[in-house]
């Protein structure tokens, strides 16, 4: 019993003296209505942050605004249409002031267009899916300009494929390689308002996106297939790119500008 009372006096301890590295900084995520947007999402809350998550479908929106509770909004846009993102910006800095965090995670899977060889990819398709995962992510910070504080933090969210090839993901790797690029670019051409831009690289994250690639009798063995790949023996979890988006949006990554971390249990490097 005793046992007990020190254990529960010891995390009542912890609990006071845990210092929130995101106490009070307004964040956006755009895609934060499900998957890695949602898992950054609830890390910047449990560190003190407010802000809105941004996503075009209104159930999911208001599913994970209510789950995050006080100091988040939904915003719905589409990352793609210009108006939107101007409108996404308007709101929240109506909302909350200045913006210190984005993170521009919204991408990937384009809806009803599957990835596919280069054989099968129409004009239209190629376009879709760089309309998605690169011209968004510029126009998503450019956007965002005149509501960012000096000295904010920008995330992009890029991917293990930009530096490992997967099956008729040729289109999708190269925006994501791309979009690394832009973090460099944009770091300098930000430098003299002190807006650090970075990268953040994911692995295999476990996702509602493997649903929409895959049918569900095919789900387990192709995230098994992954897995196979995945030197720690797992995928990533939306909170394991939460905590290292956590990171890069505070000030203990003060000194990391125009670069790229990969969270990806050793996939790109050491298999
Ligand atoms: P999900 O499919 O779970 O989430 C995608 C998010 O993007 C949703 O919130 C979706 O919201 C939003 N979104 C998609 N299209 C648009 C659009 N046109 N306008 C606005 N929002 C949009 O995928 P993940 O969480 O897995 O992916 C998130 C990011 O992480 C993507 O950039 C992806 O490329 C990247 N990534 C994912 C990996 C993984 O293994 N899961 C690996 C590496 C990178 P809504 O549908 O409501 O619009």
């Amino acid at each position: 019993k005793s046992n007990r009372s020190v254990l529960a006096l010891y995390s009542k301890l912890k609990w006071i003296n845990k210092v929130n590295k995101l106490a009070n900084k307004v964040a956006v995520v755009t895609g934060g209505n499900s998957g890695i947007g949602f898992g950054i999402a609830q890390a910047f809350k449990n560190e003190g942050a407010k802000g809105a998550i941004t996503g075009r479908n209104q159930v999911t929106l208001n599913h994970s605004v209510q789950s995050l509770g006080e100091g988040f909004i939904s915003i719905q846009g589409d990352v793609t249409n210009q108006d939107d993102l101007e409108r996404i910006f308007q709101q929240t800095a109506e909302a909350f002031g200045k913006i210190d965090v984005l993170v521009v995670n919204a991408g990937g899977v384009v809806d009803g267009i599957p990835m596919g060889s280069i054989s099968d990819v129409t004009e239209q398709a190629y376009d879709r899916y760089m309309d998605l995962n690169l011209k968004s992510a510029y126009f998503t910070v450019q956007k965002s300009l005149p509501y960012l504080n000096d000295g904010a933090s920008v995330i992009l969210i890029g991917s293990s494929a930009a530096h490992r090839a997967a099956p008729g993901m040729a289109i999708y790797s190269a925006a994501k390689a791309a979009v690394i690029s832009l973090a460099k670019g944009l770091s300098l051409d930000l430098l003299a308002r002190n807006i650090r831009v970075n990268t953040l690289s994911p692995g295999s994250i476990d996702t509602p996106v493997f649903g929409k690639l895959v049918p569900e009798e095919h789900l387990a063995q192709v995230k098994q297939t992954w897995i196979d790949m995945i030197p720690v023996g797992k995928q990533g979890l939306p909170s394991d790119i939460g905590k290292a988006a956590v990171f890069l949006a505070s000030d203990d990554s003060a000194f990391i500008v125009g670069t790229e971390i990969l969270s990806d249990g050793g996939m790109t490097n050491i298999s």
